[in-house]
């Protein structure tokens, strides 16, 4: 057991401070990895603060992990030591029922152990994040990273990246397709890059006049200011995929009728219930349906990142010192972060 610098929330109002935590000894098929970057997802904050119900505290956040290998289990194969390597929302799973043979770990029958705030399936303790110095993890849930990748920006792929990538690609989505991302922050820059690189024509839905601009600059190729109610109109019956990112509970229906017959509304940003009410009958008179989205399984995180290697797409992200983690939530609160922040690990090595 190795005793290491962490930071961490031990109540939903404590706020992220300096904590020491256990990593455990390599079990056969682990590799042990020493965190260079972090990515802050919208998700480490809901857990923070108990959004969700159920948050295990100390919390210590962090799934979008890129370090080096420095030790390998006696039945690890896969890696060696000094590979850059990646981890993210997920460190084991049943790995026999029919979701893990089918690498859709992350619907895993028997519940995916998540990086963090999870128990451990072996020794009942709770999994802790990438907000720290090391991470031990079965090579299973371990990806490579590609060297064309800048390994800081290449973070973000293994959440706001494979979340977003995951459903285009399970609904087909490219040339010839309108798709609308609600909300530009981590995820939603992100599927826009995507969406863009799978041959769709794109546009961003923000409440923000500031992000147009940028939102062209990242490919979208129209900008819709969801608050103005005759831009909104506009765009009635005209979109085949919704990409909706948006991390609080919000009105679907003025959305739902942006899509056309057939059309989709895929939520990956809400795990609350949908408040106001969905009026059922913008999906009866058009055929649309609602879809929800978690993560991508291992085999698919591989994939975007090679994808991403391949198509030279990168994250925008701006770097982090690990001590202002209170001021970078604050920012994420106000959706005034672009588009992801990176903590760099060595600000927490050097504290
Ligand atoms: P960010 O905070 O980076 O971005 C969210 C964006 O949504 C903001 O930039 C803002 O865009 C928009 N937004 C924020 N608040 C509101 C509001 N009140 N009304 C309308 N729009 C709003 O979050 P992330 O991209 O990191 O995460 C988004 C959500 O996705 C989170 O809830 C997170 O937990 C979830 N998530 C889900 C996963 C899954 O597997 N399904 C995996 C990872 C994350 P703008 O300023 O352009 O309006």
């Amino acid at each position: 057991m190795a005793n290491i610098k962490a930071y961490a929330a031990t109540a939903p109002d404590s706020g992220m401070a300096p904590f020491a935590i256990d990593r455990r000894e390599l079990r056969a098929d682990d590799i042990s990895i020493d965190i260079d970057y972090c990515g802050v997802c919208h998700s480490d904050l809901h857990t923070v603060e108990n959004d969700w119900g159920g948050s295990k505290y100390p919390v210590v956040p962090g799934h979008e992990i890129v370090g080096r290998v420095t030790a390998v289990g006696p039945a690890a194969t896969l890696y060696k030591e000094g590979d850059l390597v990646g981890v993210g929302c997920m460190v084991d799973s049943c790995r026999t029922c029919q979701a893990c043979e089918s690498g859709l770990e992350q619907y895993c029958l028997g519940g995916a152990t998540m990086t963090y705030g999870s128990l451990d399936r072996h020794d009942g303790t709770v999994t802790h994040g990438g907000y720290s110095e090391r991470i031990v993890v079965s090579e299973r849930f371990v990806v490579r990273i590609p060297e064309q990748l800048d390994p800081a920006s290449a973070a973000p792929l293994l959440c706001a990246g494979i979340t977003t990538y995951s459903p285009l690609r399970h609904f087909n989505v490219g040339k010839g397709h309108k798709v609308g991302v609600l909300g530009m922050g981590g995820l939603g820059h992100m599927g826009v890059k995507f969406a863009k690189a799978l041959g769709a024509e794109v546009t961003i839905f923000t409440r923000s006049e500031a992000k147009v601009s940028e939102a062209r600059k990242h490919g979208a190729d129209h900008v819709i200011i969801s608050t103005d109610k005759a831009q909104m109109k506009a765009a009635s019956d005209s979109f085949d995929f919704l990409l909706d990112t948006i991390p609080v509970a919000h009105d679907l229906n003025p959305y739902l009728k942006c899509l056309r017959y057939d059309g989709t509304h895929i939520l990956v940003g809400l795990l609350t219930p949908v408040e106001p009410a969905l009026q059922a009958g913008l999906l009866v008179t058009r055929r649309r349906v609602v879809a929800g989205s978690l993560i991508g399984g291992m085999p698919e995180t591989q994939e975007v990142l090679d994808f991403c290697a391949e198509h030279e797409i990168a994250c925008d992200i701006e770097m982090l010192d690990i001590h202002n983690i209170n001021e970078a939530y604050a920012r994420m609160k106000k959706g005034d972060v672009k588009y992801r922040f990176v903590i760099d690990m060595k600000s927490l090595k050097n504290s």
